[in-house]
């Protein structure tokens, strides 16, 4: 049974200023955000059920600022939690099934599943049998990660994982330890086992310290260092009809717990697959039930935007903390970014800058991108400053900007 305690584990990372975590919020022990507990649920192979997906949206609304987030760790969040609202929602989840008996489980489930498995194949095999044994894991740092990639070609080679199990060159499974460009062939049945191995060989010799295996100074043992390179990349799923069922973008990898039910009923969906693309995979929906995630906003793919990323928070009616709505302003961002029209604009980059981000945040917390973005505007006082290569609250280039005169501001109006 999950741990049904009466006040959420903060700590250590229970201040409301934005600061990189150095773990991941789980539901049995939420991230304190801007606009509240930030509540994230993990799927089981990468699938939430109908009753699951409906509940949590329900709940959603119901305890929560009725918004969900899509994580690149294919996980969904459920955000702006008051603390008096945790209880129920820990007694909503658990009876969903969604809870983990304790944090030490919950943070170690941080597995990351090709969505598009399908009964009896090798991903779901492993992933099952793995998720069975978890049990048998060392302790980690808590960040560290697994990838269970075994469709017919790979499809999570540019996601983060320390340790995968991937669809190698020669057509059988690799074990591939993360940094390495290469991995050790598999028997088949004996996959798990030579993962857990290699994890606990990574624990055994400093892994606490290194904290994740990309930075993990050691030579690997001698049995898992192999020469076949993972198979050419299948690549994330696209958004349109799939055999499974139907995949849908949601731009900002976010999603309001409304519109995501009613896709789910409209389609006559049997189940949410989540993945790590800002795109989820209605499973079971009608082909031409062409559900929307974002209705009343352009349809679009956020794998179009010719380099650029656009980042934006709830904002104003959301989330408490915002003076300004930010949606209006992002999507005309995308679609210009869709169009090629960004870039002139962009300042000189600091060392580190992410370069080709837009940030539009509701407020100074900047929860949807912490880190420097090379267009960021920022609400304050009901309207936008505007800086180049910034983080949100930075001292701005120009101040007080309606969406139109950051537009004009920006040279894409
Ligand atoms: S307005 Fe946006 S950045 Fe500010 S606290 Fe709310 S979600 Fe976070």
């Amino acid at each position: 049974m999950p741990r049904t305690a009466l006040a959420p584990d903060l700590s250590p990372g229970e201040a409301t200023a934005p600061r990189v975590q150095g773990w991941c919020p789980g539901a049995l022990r939420p991230m304190m955000s801007g606009d509240g507990l930030v509540m994230r649920l993990r799927p089981r192979l990468a699938r939430f059920t109908r009753e699951q997906i409906l509940g949590i949206c329900d709940a959603a609304m119901r305890h929560a600022a009725g918004l969900i987030d899509l994580t690149s760790r294919a996980n969904l969040q459920v955000r702006g939690v008051a603390q008096a609202d945790w209880p129920a929602l820990i007694d909503i989840f658990g009876g969903l099934g969604l809870l983990d008996e304790d944090t030490g489980l919950e943070s170690r489930r941080n597995l990351l599943v090709a969505p598009d498995w399908v009964a009896g194949d090798d991903t779901e095999r492993i992933a099952t049998e793995l998720l069975a044994r978890l049990d048998e894991l060392p302790d980690l740092p808590a960040k560290v990660g697994f990838a269970i990639d075994a469709g017919a070609a790979p499809r999570l080679l540019d996601d983060s994982a320390d340790f995968r199990i991937e669809r190698g060159a020669h057509g059988g499974l690799i074990l591939r330890a993360d940094g390495r460009v290469a991995g050790v062939p598999l028997a088949a049945g004996a996959e798990v086992d030579a993962l857990i191995a290699l994890v606990r060989w990574f624990a055994d010799g400093g892994g606490k310290v290194s904290g994740r295996m990309a930075r993990h100074p050691a030579p690997l043992p001698a049995w898992a260092m192999g020469d076949v390179a993972p198979g050419p990349s299948a690549g994330a799923l696209r958004s349109g009809v799939h055999a499974l069922g139907v995949v849908c973008a949601l731009p900002f990898g976010q999603v309001r717990a409304e519109d995501l039910a009613q896709a789910v009923r409209s389609s006559g969906a049997l189940a949410l697959r989540a993945t790590p693309w800002r795109r989820v995979l209605l499973e079971g929906a009608a082909p031409d039930a062409a559900p929307r995630l974002a209705p009343g906003w352009p349809d679009m793919d956020v794998a179009d935007l010719a380099g650029w990323r656009v980042e934006a928070c709830a904002g104003a009616p959301f989330c408490s903390q915002a003076s300004v709505e930010t949606r209006p302003l992002a999507y005309r961002l995308l679609e210009l970014a869709q169009q090629g029209r960004l870039g002139a604009q962009r300042g000189a980059a600091p060392a580190g800058a992410d370069t080709r981000t837009v940030h539009v945040s509701g407020c100074a917390k900047g929860c949807a991108h912490p880190a420097a973005a090379a267009v960021c505007l920022t609400g304050r006082a009901g309207a936008f400053d505007l800086a180049f290569d910034a983080r949100p609250g930075e001292p701005p280039q120009t101040a007080d900007l309606g969406m139109d005169a950051v537009l004009a501001r920006l040279g894409v109006n």
